[in-house]
């Protein structure tokens, strides 16, 4: 049943929306996708949903501070945040942005989890940790979903894996398990479905 969920025409991009009047209603079931700009969300959403360039598609210069929209099967929405940590983002830009994220955050009913992407390399950079802060605050579960999996080296991950538990044993709204995925090979794609599916 997971798998029919997101096979094909039964994902589809619903709508842009820059404020919280353009949300959808809230009579679906949503996950959100977190992450900092090239941590790899948008390969990360079309490998889960099976469909090249949906999230691409959607990521396009203009786009990139609207909260995305999409069905996934009859049940769910999946919500793609804007990617953050941009180095030479206009003040005024990210001070909209984050009013929209807290709002979105601390007011969407229907959102069951967010998932914060971390680049495997990487583990947990300062703002990654500052979007866990907010979701502690904003009472929202949070899953850790580790990027690029196929880039770590065997005897790398151990020593990165302890440091993003040790990062994700502060924030009261983690959930423990974490996912480690490859856009490129697939790893932890069925993983994540499997999780998505099973909230109601
Ligand atoms: P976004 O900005 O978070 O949407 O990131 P993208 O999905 O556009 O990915 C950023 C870069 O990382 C691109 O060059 C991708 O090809 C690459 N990338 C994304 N996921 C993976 C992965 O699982 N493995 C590898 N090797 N590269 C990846």
């Amino acid at each position: 049943a997971a798998r029919k969920l997101f096979v094909g025409h039964e994902v589809d991009f619903l709508k842009g929306v820059v404020g919280m009047d353009g949300l959808p209603p809230d009579d679906r079931a949503e996950v959100c996708f977190a992450g900092r700009s090239n941590v790899g969300k948008s390969s990360l959403i079309n490998a889960l949903t099976g469909r090249k360039g949906l999230a691409r598609a959607s990521n396009t210069p203009g786009r990139t501070q609207e909260i995305n929209y999409f069905t996934l099967g009859a049940d769910h929405y999946l919500v793609d945040l804007p990617g953050y940590g941009f180095a030479n983002a206009p003040v005024d830009v990210v001070a909209r942005w984050q009013a929209l994220l807290k709002s979105y955050l601390s007011g969407r009913v229907s959102l069951r989890r967010a998932f914060v992407l971390i680049d495997f390399r990487h583990g947990i950079k300062p703002v990654d940790d500052e979007i866990m802060t907010l979701l502690d605050r904003s009472a929202v579960t949070f899953q850790a979903v580790l990027t690029k999996a196929d880039k770590v080296k065997d005897k790398d991950k151990d020593r990165i894996l302890a440091q993003v538990r040790q990062g994700l044993s502060k924030h009261p709204a983690a959930y423990p398990e974490i996912v480690l995925t490859s856009s490129e090979k697939g790893d932890g794609i069925a993983t994540l479905r499997a999780i998505i599916a099973g909230l109601s």
